[in-house]
């Protein structure tokens, strides 16, 4: 039989680094210790009271049933308490507060709640690929919102054409930002509330690096504008704050309804949560920022070993307020590709070629530096040996 796939999975974005993934493999099989910095994801083990808590957890049998869909109510009451204590804003965990399987899962379901087939989305350019994936499975389409650096890679909403604004219903934003690494203060998020309840268009924050922070930069919640709760749901998750990638545990908050509406999406396609990771996530929420301080402290570090290397490299960057990433523009005669390959093949450092998150990522090269502090030195060695 000829088996035939969806068009929505056919028509997905062509794979942009698999000829980068071969290059790798070649590199790697001349012997070369390939140094990754291609990945967000941290090296870090989870702090040891985290893993002890779900050891704990999981020695009750009561956790080993199906869990409630939308979060425990002690997990969804940390939720709301750790977001009170952080922002200052109250939210009621029983209907304005839903767990997720990591935030990933969330940002993609939302779609399924609020878009219709013809609905456009609003996504940001470069950006984290799930918004346009989400969009696509919901039948929506996507119009993509440059992250340019002369306006500190936050979108021109007065760009948007009115007859893109008639059909817009969603715009995603996401701040602290991947993969510019840029951050924004609370008048940024004033001035998008405004334009999503001028033009009807619900508004999705995406915080995943809310806490990866440093120089004393606190980055904002869009709730911390009041009028946000007529129009916004924010989605957190604990894989960066806690170096919980693997556990899987995130939630969103907000408006009542949207709250509702993702939760239903989620009631007919998943189950919830382990409830022993939500045990050890109220455990984590809880004793916030007690690991997180020290971890923002190794992150800083690696960070000034590398910016400064990279600038006299000769790629322009800057070193972060927030979020684990360096973006380092690509000097004159390079592309994305063409100087990530350079890396790769000269220097056996992995990075990700900003056009993977998009047409505008072009001209930019993304450093993650969640590998650990002496494989980053040993980076900076080889990155000082280049010439471009
Ligand atoms: C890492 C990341 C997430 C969070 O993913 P989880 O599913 O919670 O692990 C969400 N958004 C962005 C932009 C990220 O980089």
């Amino acid at each position: 039989m000829e088996i035939s796939i969806a068009s929505r999975i056919r028509n997905l974005p062509p794979y942009l680094f698999a000829d980068l993934d071969r290059a790798r493999r070649e590199v790697q099989a001349r012997g070369v210790d390939v140094i990754s910095m291609g990945i967000g994801d941290p090296d870090l083990p989870t702090p040891r009271f985290i893993v002890e808590a779900l050891k704990r957890a999981a020695d009750d049998p009561k956790v080993y049933r199906y869990p409630d869909y939308q979060g425990s109510s002690r997990f969804r009451c940390a939720a709301a308490r750790w977001y009170e204590r952080r922002f200052g804003v109250r939210f009621d965990p029983e209907r304005e507060v839903c767990a997720l399987i990591g935030s990933k899962e969330g940002i993609a379901n939302f779609s399924l709640a609020v878009v219709e087939p013809g609905d456009v989305v609003l996504i940001p350019d470069p950006g984290y690929p799930v918004y346009q994936a989400g969009c696509v499975f919901a039948g929506g389409t996507p119009y993509y919102l440059p992250l340019r650096k002369e306006n500190g890679f936050t979108p021109d909403f007065g760009a948007i054409p009115p007859e893109v604004l008639r059909r817009a219903k969603l715009l995603w934003l996401n701040y602290p930002n991947n993969p510019t690494a840029a951050s924004v203060e609370l008048d940024f998020f004033a001035e998008a509330v405004r334009f999503c309840l001028k033009h009807q268009i619900i508004l999705a924050h995406d915080a995943a690096y809310s806490e990866i922070t440093y120089d004393g930069y606190r980055s904002p919640s869009v709730f911390q504008v009041p009028e946000a709760r007529q129009c916004a749901i924010e989605f957190h998750s604990l894989s960066k704050t806690f170096s919980m990638t693997g556990w899987r545990l995130g939630f969103a908050l907000g408006n009542v309804e949207l709250v509702d509406a993702l939760g239903k999406v989620k009631t007919n396609v998943d189950s919830g949560v382990f409830e022993a990771v939500q045990e050890a996530g109220v455990v984590a929420l809880d004793a916030y920022p007690s690991s997180v301080k020290e971890t923002c402290e190794i992150y800083r570090s690696r960070l000034e070993m590398l910016v400064p290397a990279l600038k006299r490299l000769g790629l322009e960057c800057e070193r972060p307020r927030a979020t684990f990433y360096v973006w380092a523009a690509v000097p004159e005669g390079y592309t994305s590709v063409s100087l990530a390959l350079k890396f790769l093949e000269q220097a056996g450092v992995v990075v990700t070629p900003g056009s993977g998150f998009g047409r505008c990522g072009e001209g930019f090269v993304r450093f993650s530096i969640t590998v650990p502090t002496e494989r980053i030195e040993e980076a900076v060695r080889r990155i000082e040996a280049l010439k471009l």
